[in-house]
């Protein structure tokens, strides 16, 4: 007996893979992708999974989206879940690894492959990394599938949450720099970090996400400590400070002082360190203890991504701010999945 051909769900958002030049510069063209795909015959060859498109009523540029869509995105993949044996999300790579991210979290026992992917240049356009891409994503979803969400870009499954955009313009847009990726794509398809848990079919838990008073403030040499004051006195669920190496921050007493009465009222604050690989370590140095004396958390090796969305995801569970508040500074520093080494 033959196996029925497995099905993909693509969630088309937005994004450069299906946009046109216009006199503004290259916007998404409602109608227009999945008549290409359709056209193009390695995407209905017999081998290949077939797929569903399902192009969302307003297709954005990735720059537009908020916590908003990540949920919009998150109900959709859960409402589809049980008709489909993986999803690829069609998305802009501006913020591509905050999503994949954000997915991460709010679907945190997924049992089914999730991928997002996009491209560099249109899939209209001669020479698009589009094609690749979302030929490969499919391919893997069926057949190499992993119940987790990566991000596939340029012969690379990444883990989501642990992937972040290096590349304006090179077709290796994409890394995750502490950690390994999930496959390689070359003559073979390379398995290299295990996946997170075993596929099942049962529904996953949904993690909701609501839009969050988050800040992110980067520490640079010269900053105006009276400007951070006033941005700390705002009424912020969360803050991630951008710091300096292992966790490091000039210890100026305006500026710690105005950090320590922030986490007094609640607001999760983070430390997050400038530098793309390594690991927080806020005992290392007086200006990375000072932090942890004032009361931030460490987001020990998260990608600036994981560390927002994670936040926002936290921030999000009910219950009074203080309970929040306690549950997410102690979640923050523990792998929820697979977004951070320890
Ligand atoms: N600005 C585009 C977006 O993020 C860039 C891309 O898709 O490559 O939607």
């Amino acid at each position: 007996m033959q196996t029925p051909r497995k099905h993909i769900y693509i969630a088309y958002t937005g994004g450069t893979i299906g946009m046109m030049p216009s006199p503004a510069g290259l916007t998404p063209q409602p109608g227009m992708l999945e008549d290409k795909l359709r056209s193009m015959p390695e995407f209905t060859r017999k081998d290949m999974p077939e797929f569903t498109l399902h192009e969302y009523p307003t297709l954005l540029d990735s720059s537009d989206m908020s916590p908003q869509h990540w949920g919009i995105i998150a109900a959709d993949i859960l409402a589809n879940y049980a008709h489909y044996d993986g999803f690829v999300v069609l998305h802009g790579t501006d913020t591509m690894a905050y999503t994949a991210s954000a997915l991460s979290f709010m679907l945190p026992d997924l049992g089914k492959p999730v991928i997002v992917t996009g491209s560099q240049i249109p899939l209209t356009a001669l020479r698009s990394d589009g094609h690749d891409n979302l030929l490969n994503a499919l391919y893997l979803a069926a057949y190499h599938p992993c119940a987790e969400v990566g991000l596939f870009f340029n012969h690379k499954l990444l883990r989501g949450n642990r992937s972040t955009k290096v590349n304006t313009s090179g077709f290796d847009a994409f890394d995750s720099p502490n950690s390994d990726p999930l496959f390689r794509v070359g003559i073979d398809v390379e398995p290299v970090l295990p996946p997170l848990r075993s596929l099942h079919s049962m529904q996953p838990e949904w993690q909701p996400v609501q839009n969050r008073a988050v800040a992110i403030l980067t520490l640079y040499p010269g900053m105006d400590f009276s400007l951070a004051r006033h941005l700390l006195e705002q009424d912020l669920d969360g803050l991630i400070v951008q710091t300096y190496g292992a966790g490091n921050a000039p210890q100026q007493p305006e500026f710690m002082a105005a950090l320590h009465q922030a986490c007094e009222r609640n607001v999760v604050a983070v430390n997050h360190s400038q530098c793309l690989r390594g690991m927080v370590n806020m005992g290392g140095y007086a200006g990375g203890n000072a932090l942890r004396d004032c009361g931030l958390v460490s987001a020990v090796d998260m990608t600036l991504e994981a560390t927002l969305t994670k936040l926002h995801v936290l921030l999000s569970r009910p219950g009074d701010r203080k309970t929040v508040a306690d549950m997410a500074r102690r979640q923050m520093e523990k792998p929820l999945c697979g977004e951070l080494s320890l």
